[in-house]
């Protein structure tokens, strides 16, 4: 027997919109399939767990059947099933009607692909890439008969009658002439490994060949047994991922081998982790990882991937954590993250807004354990973490708050310390004359180390600033601390980055300064360069050349495109070219002869300029061969 009959009249044309929509999301129909088929599957557990259904299961593996001949492609399940009236109701009623309100909402709006996840439209998502679509089940009730319906895609469907031996349900879908794409195996498989690939019950696709010991144990000229080959079914998921484990079950090779399974390309293992586990207020498990942060950062953003119930939803989670979190790797899942919503309103969600902040918090948590319970491993971690907790600190209010006590600084001796460390142990030694704390800082040993080495022939201390967001973090620090400044070491001369009351006489008079200004003027770009005098003392340089904190802080910060401050066009490049008054040579200068005077003037300003990596081209072979001649 027979029943035809009409899904909701309402919408007609439902099912070209249906194919029309997401178009560039139609792979999405197997995940909803294969996600229907595993929860009649675990339905199935559940009354079988209560009783409610006796006896022996049998095998429960979720199976997808690929036939290119026939053009069809199978999700077979031995779960629940349904009877006749349970297709009317849901297949007929409210799976339709689920979809059709689904489709009506975001119909030709824009940035309908923007719908998270696009979850919704279930069963009725076949029709993307079918031409007709068959279920075949037969529902676990005792004395139940089994049924198939039918449909082209029209609103016309046909229930019929058959023969099925087996529990359970098959949806067989006729791929349609323009997704014939979908009767390819490895875009199949492709699909399966993105959306399927930890869910809760074991997916069969096809076969796939082992090698296993020969069971006759013959051996081989090494007198190894020998191996032969074995058909085996090809189960492409892990049903019981790390995340869906108790922490107490999982040892941290078990995580680290997570780790490789979520990210087969990748050759290091990550830092730490976080085993995520909520279920009040809000339903979240996840495992994030911690990975050893390069200067590349881009590169490693954004691989947190978002779960629901272990069915993949998408790997873009900005919208769900916190910037600077979307720098860590793992897993997060929650069905309480709502998916059929646009992504500018997920932010807004109750429940996001919460989950972000618990991960955020949980984050921090195991920051500050780490650097309670073992600083001297912390330590260790540090360049490879300082990125992130900066990040954190610049990006993240409640963070900075939590992170201010255990941010490490580092000095270029490689001493840590924290914040407050830091600022108890150097203000008796690097105060100025106002009271302000001056860090000084270098962003790169090598180039800095003329400057490093004068510093602590002082007494000073320096530190080692080196990450990419060095330039913020510091502006951050001089506006969350009290009465500190930062200054880069080769900013200017040490007596004028910590001004002290004490004043050094000038072995110079005022009049023999102002013979001596237009000579270096005349030896340096007078646009770029600004000449100045300091009595510094008499083992200083002679000439020392700074590039002031001001213009280059406003110089990166304008590279890394946040300065705000394009209104003045780019930043020139300017330097200070300080003349050591109590320096012997330049005090020799004067008594030069005429056309001598700026040959000395320029060989001392060359030398500061080559110690600044600053002289290069045709100004550094004259150089050389200028050098030559004074020592002839
Ligand atoms: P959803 O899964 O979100 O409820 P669907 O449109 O995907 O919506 O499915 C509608 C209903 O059809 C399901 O709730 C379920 O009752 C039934 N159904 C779908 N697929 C199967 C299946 N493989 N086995 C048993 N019942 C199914």
């Amino acid at each position: 027997m027979a029943t035809k009959g009409t899904v909701n009249v309402q919408t007609e044309n439902i099912f070209p919109l249906i194919k029309k929509f997401l178009y560039s999301d139609h792979e999405i129909f197997l995940r909803e399939l294969v996600s229907n088929a595993i929860d009649a599957t675990s339905k199935l557990k559940v009354l079988s767990a209560s009783g409610e259904v006796k006896g022996d299961l049998g095998d429960l593996k979720v199976e997808v059947i690929l036939d290119k001949e026939a053009g069809t492609l199978t999700i077979k399940d031995r779960g629940i099933g349904m009877t006749e009236e349970e297709i009317e109701k849901y297949i007929n009623q409210i799976a339709f009607s689920g979809a059709e309100e689904f489709v009506k909402k975001y119909e030709g709006k824009e940035g309908a692909e923007q719908i998270i996840g696009h979850f919704g439209l279930g069963f009725y998502s076949s029709f993307m890439v079918s031409s007709k679509v068959q279920i075949k089940t037969l529902s676990f009730k005792e004395g139940a008969k089994a049924a198939q319906w039918e449909s082209d895609g029209t609103p016309e469907y046909e229930i019929t009658d058959i023969e099925k031996a087996d529990r359970g349900t098959e949806i067989v879908l006729h791929i349609a002439e323009d997704s014939l794409e979908f009767l390819e195996n490895e875009r199949v498989s492709g699909i399966l490994n993105k959306y399927c690939k930890f869910l809760p019950v074991e997916i069969k696709f096809g076969t796939k060949t082992i090698k296993e010991d020969d069971p006759s144990g013959e051996k081989d000229e090494n007198d190894m047994v020998k191996k032969v080959d074995v058909e085996v079914d090809n189960i492409i998921n892990n049903p019981n991922p790390a995340w869906a484990k108790a922490p107490a079950d999982l040892t941290d090779e078990e995580y680290k081998q997570f780790y490789r399974e979520l990210y087969p390309a990748s050759f290091e293992d990550p830092l730490f982790h976080i085993h995520l586990n909520v279920d009040y207020p809000f339903n979240l498990t996840g495992v994030l990882y911690f990975p050893r942060l390069k200067e590349t950062m881009e590169v490693q953003k954004n691989k947190i991937q978002l779960y629901s119930n272990q069915v993949f939803i998408t790997d873009s989670v900005e919208e769900i954590v916190p910037e600077f979190l979307t720098l860590l790797h793992g897993v997060i899942d929650s069905p309480d993250i709502p998916l059929n919503v646009s992504r500018s309103y997920l932010q807004a969600d109750g429940n996001v807004k919460k989950i972000a902040s618990h991960i955020t918090k949980k984050v921090a948590d195991k920051l500050n354990g780490m650097f309670k319970n073992d600083r001297a491993d912390f330590e260790e971690k540090w360049d490879s973490l300082k990125v992130f907790v900066e990040y954190g600190m610049l990006t993240d209010d409640k963070f900075y708050g939590k992170a201010e006590k255990f941010t490490l600084l580092k000095n270029t001796k490689g001493e840590f310390t924290t914040l407050e460390e830091y600022q108890e142990k150097i203000r008796p030694i690097q105060t100025d004359k106002d009271g302000k704390l001056v860090v000084l800082y270098a962003n790169n040993l090598d180039a800095h180390h003329q400057f490093i080495t004068a510093a602590e022939e002082r007494g000073y201390d320096v530190l080692l600033m080196d990450s990419p967001l060095t330039p913020h973090y510091i502006s951050q620090l001089e506006s969350k601390l009290e009465n500190v400044s930062f200054a880069r070491v080769d900013a200017d001369t040490l007596d004028n980055l910590i001004k002290q009351d004490v004043e050094v006489p000038s072995k110079l008079t005022d009049e023999e300064k102002e013979k001596l200004k237009p000579i270096f003027e005349e030896v340096v770009n007078k646009e770029k360069f600004t000449v100045q005098f300091e009595n510094m003392s008499e083992t200083d340089a002679p000439i020392v050349i700074t590039q002031p904190e001001f213009m280059r802080r406003m110089q990166e910060q304008q590279r890394m495109g946040g300065g705000g401050m394009n209104m003045f066009g780019s930043f020139p490049e300017m330097y200070n070219l300080t003349v050591n008054t109590n320096h012997p040579t330049v005090g020799s200068i004067l008594k030069k002869q005429k056309g001598n005077k700026q040959k000395v003037a320029k060989q001392l300003t060359d030398l500061a300029m080559l110690s600044q990596g600053m002289l290069t081209g045709a100004d550094l072979t004259t150089f050389i061969n200028r050098s030559v001649e004074l020592i002839k």
